[in-house]
């Protein structure tokens, strides 16, 4: 879809001139590769298809060159590029797990030059893992992610109100950022302290904004859309003309009541800072693939391949990922593909469903929802920490459960406690467990947030956590 011509001078300036600029003086080559992609996502399922295995043999025989891990396993066992005439053909290779990323950080490096980016996630598992990105993928990425934002009819350089579930830090990096998104007429509302006073001045910021996009995690735009509800703020009369949701698990009364209050329609986005943007949604509902360098393969419980309709985990080769290669990358998130054609006309892949991203809030004990990755960007800070889950048992009590290893200090443990009482309030005791096994769900999976709570009305608690040992 073209950007409509009623759109305005800056909106036309930013996307055709700034960005392109900006791009490239980060040395991004996202401006031609977008120009590339709004090309090939029309073409038919079989020429995509195509497309995908030539870009797979190329970056195998990149990784052939010039990655150690990948160029000792591709010879171990008699392996080349030609082995690799289709993207089944994957299944050659082992899974890569974030267990095997963290033992095999060096060699999974690429000897090639260029800028590289360090990146540390908590990941949607609770396991923090630290990888590099090069220019290659971030310039992939951008590119998918402009061209999914132009199928709404918007553009870079429209207002774009993104609500994040994280406290800013500003640090001087984080300024030459907030220049560059006013520039880009993007801005940033910190929504991890959802208290009632502060929804408030969220709520005030994004009707002065009156942005043309919103973006965002779906549980904090959600309760924001809520609060506006019962505060009589009239968000469908703001112009937004779209809701992106990304991160999470995008629960179907989420979508109706944010579609609801904001008079708009949610496109969902499927991706991670790990695993890259792997999927998002058209105006007609489907979630395509970026399939031109992303491979999405559903497994079931052996690693065989399930046909489309039935369930699997989704595992993801990013074939832009030159600097520090995603092969066969096991993201935890179980979905279906779907082997009908999208009515848009884009040939891409269609996912029919993702599952398992849930990510959830602990309650302060003023009672407020604080999301849970304001939380986890706490202990994904702290030195020697493998492992973390957060469990809240009562109103007044969370506990904190670590595995760590030699890195970790004991002094670490006063700061946790610190910065959880002041998120959850000053009167919440936090108890830190030092865990060996962590328990995951009936499903196998790892929540990294658990409400244990049970649903029983406030009673004055007997003094029994006298005896929790709280830090
Ligand atoms: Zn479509």
């Amino acid at each position: 879809m073209n950007p409509s011509p009623s759109r305005s001078w800056y909106t036309r300036l930013a996307s055709r001139l700034l960005f392109p600029l900006h791009e490239r003086l980060k040395q991004h080559h996202s401006t031609p590769l977008l120009e590339a992609l709004e090309q090939s996502q029309w073409l038919a399922p079989e020429q995509l298809q195509q497309l995908q295995n030539q870009n797979l043999r190329q970056f195998i025989e990149h990784l052939q060159q010039h990655n150690p891990y990948y160029s000792a396993l591709l010879a171990e066992r008699g392996l080349d590029r030609d082995s690799f005439r289709t993207v089944a053909d994957l299944a050659k290779l082992p899974l890569l797990t974030k267990t095997e990323i963290r033992a095999h950080q060096q060699q999974l490096l690429c000897d090639i030059d260029g800028k590289r980016i360090k990146y540390n996630t908590g990941g949607s598992s609770g396991e923090p893992l630290i990888f590099y990105m090069g220019m290659d993928r971030v310039s992939h990425d951008v590119a998918a992610k402009w061209r999914a934002t132009r199928w709404w009819d918007v553009d870079i350089g429209d207002t774009e109100a993104v609500i994040w579930g994280s406290p800013i830090e500003l640090g001087k990096q984080d300024r030459i950022k907030q220049w560059r998104d006013r520039l880009f007429r993007s801005y940033l509302i910190p929504a991890f302290d959802l208290r009632p006073e502060r929804i408030r001045a969220y709520l005030e910021q994004l009707v002065r904004l009156r942005p043309k996009m919103v973006f965002g995690y779906p549980s904090v735009i959600s309760q924001l859309a809520l609060a506006a509800e019962q505060q009589q703020i009239p968000l469908s009369q703001l112009g937004v003309k779209v809701v992106f949701t990304t991160s999470e698990m995008l629960y179907q009364h989420q979508r109706e009541q944010i579609e609801r209050l904001f008079g708009a329609p949610v496109a969902n986005g499927y991706g991670a800072r790990d695993a890259g943007f792997i999927a998002h949604q058209c105006p007609q509902g489907s979630l395509h693939i970026s399939s031109e360098h992303i491979v999405v393969e559903i497994l079931d419980e052996q690693g065989s391949p399930c046909p489309p309709g039935q369930e699997g985990e989704i595992v993801v080769t990013h074939l832009a990922t030159r600097g520090f290669p995603f092969v066969r990358y096991r993201t935890g998130d179980m979905g279906t593909l779907s082997d009908q054609p999208c009515s848009c006309g884009r040939g891409l892949p269609v996912l029919k469903e993702v599952k398992g991203r849930s990510t959830d809030f602990i309650c302060a004990t003023d009672g407020a929802k604080v999301h849970a990755l304001a939380l986890i960007y706490i202990l994904r800070e702290i030195n020697g920490i493998e492992q973390f889950k957060i469990i809240q048992h009562q109103d007044d009590m969370t506990e904190v459960q670590i595995r760590t290893n030699s890195q970790f200090s004991q002094a670490a443990l006063e700061t946790i406690s610190k910065a959880m009482q002041q998120r959850l309030g000053s009167d919440m005791k936090i108890r830190i467990s030092e865990v060996e096994q962590f328990e995951t769900g009936s499903n196998g999976k790892f929540r990294y947030v658990e409400d244990r709570r049970t649903p029983a009305p406030k009673v004055p608690e007997p003094a029994t956590h006298a005896s929790e040992s709280t830090v």
